[in-house]
């Protein structure tokens, strides 16, 4: 079969077009991928970073958001049949240990991640247990359906902050922010309030639902000083005041950090009314300083760590997001290529011309 795959410890991916199709043990299924999503993390894989130097073994099939057709189940399977189509979950629980055994199987102990503990779906086959498949229902297209995985941790970022009737903020929208504010607007959030220092996507963020967006973006000082003396304490951003001007001077109820940007982890939080909830999913690259008195315990804030979806929680939910007609995704999903121009996705990702991309397999 063709597969992508880390041909060396250093950037880029090659395509082996003869690898051995994957053998499902008893437990397994095999399906044939249609459509598969270049993620954030694929990325990372790609361009060979730090972290993926440190975790992505050479020789491994890369990707984890697919949608397929199953081909072949192990003998002890007992859910789905062939032909079925199919997504799947690429956290693969252990199924042992506290979190695992405690309704939190997305956080389990010794998790193995599709695409970066064993072979993914960028291939014409990809292997998984049978826990972890999703069936797809028939009016979910295999565009939409390839990006379960990341919509499913936009979904979980909002439905764990409770964002009903609430003034949202997000800062960063990048994929997941932006599927965020659909999200956030399907799930009855009153207004949304977007900051990036992207305009295309602040544009975007405004059609899918945002009540205001702003520009973060700051201009790099002067070479020159103005040749006064003495440190310039940095005053509140303007768009913090505009958005406290709309909130009855509050702040917004709600912070859904999707940056991972340290400017933006702390103006967020300065923004956030006093006792409001605050949702991490962006990444810092490294330690930075934050101010934890003001921002956390004196604001009596909320802080919620989000990693990957609940499972399988999200999935019922975003499912019936999904068949509500509530989000609106088309101008999300920006490229569809032939597997072949994988090349071609990876550098639309890198030069944010594309926002997110799929891969067509086997459609
Ligand atoms: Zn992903």
């Amino acid at each position: 079969m063709r597969a992508l795959f880390k041909h060396t410890a250093g950037p880029e991916l090659r395509l082996d077009a003869a690898r051995a199709v994957p053998e499902p043990g008893p437990r397994d299924v095999l399906i044939r991928v249609r459509k598969a999503g270049i993620c954030g993390t694929d990325r990372h894989i790609w361009e060979w970073d730090a972290w993926a130097a440190s975790r992505i073994p050479v020789g491994i099939v890369t990707g984890h958001e697919f949608v397929g057709i199953i081909e072949k189940v192990g003998s002890a399977v007992t859910r789905y049949q062939v032909g079925q189509r199919v997504s799947a979950e690429g956290h693969i629980s252990p199924g042992t240990g506290y979190n695992a055994r405690t309704g939190n199987a997305h956080i389990a102990e010794s998790m193995k991640i599709l695409g970066v503990d064993r072979d993914g779906c960028f291939a014409d086959y990809v292997c998984v247990p049978e826990e972890n498949v999703w069936p797809v229902h028939p009016s979910i297209p295999d565009k939409v359906a390839a990006v379960l995985d990341p919509l499913g941790n936009a979904v979980h970022t909002v439905m764990a902050a409770d964002v009903s009737a609430k003034a949202v903020l997000i800062t960063g929208v990048g994929i997941i922010g932006l599927m965020a504010v659909t999200v956030a607007k399907a799930a009855g959030a009153s207004r949304i309030f977007v900051t990036d220092v992207n305009p295309q996507r602040l544009a975007l963020a405004k059609r899918l639902g945002a009540t205001e967006a702003f520009n973060t973006y700051v201009p790099p000082p002067p070479r020159e000083p103005s040749g006064r003396a003495g440190a310039v304490t940095p005053a509140t951003p303007e768009w913090i005041n505009e958005i406290r001007k709309a909130t009855r001077g509050d702040g917004p109820d709600v912070l859904l950090e999707m940056s991972g940007h340290p400017a933006a982890i702390n103006d967020g939080f300065t923004a956030l009314r006093m006792g409001g909830t605050a949702a991490l999913l962006g990444i810092p690259s490294m330690p930075f300083t934050f101010d934890l008195t003001n921002h956390i315990v004196f604001k009596a804030a909320r802080v919620l760590g989000i990693n990957g979806r609940k499972m399988f929680e999200t999935w019922y939910q975003m499912e019936e997001l999904l068949l509500g007609g509530r989000l609106q995704l088309d101008e999300i999903i920006t490229h569809d290529l032939p597997m072949e121009d994988f090349a071609t996705g990876f550098r639309l990702m890198q030069s944010g011309e594309g926002i997110k991309v799929v891969l067509s397999v086997n459609a």
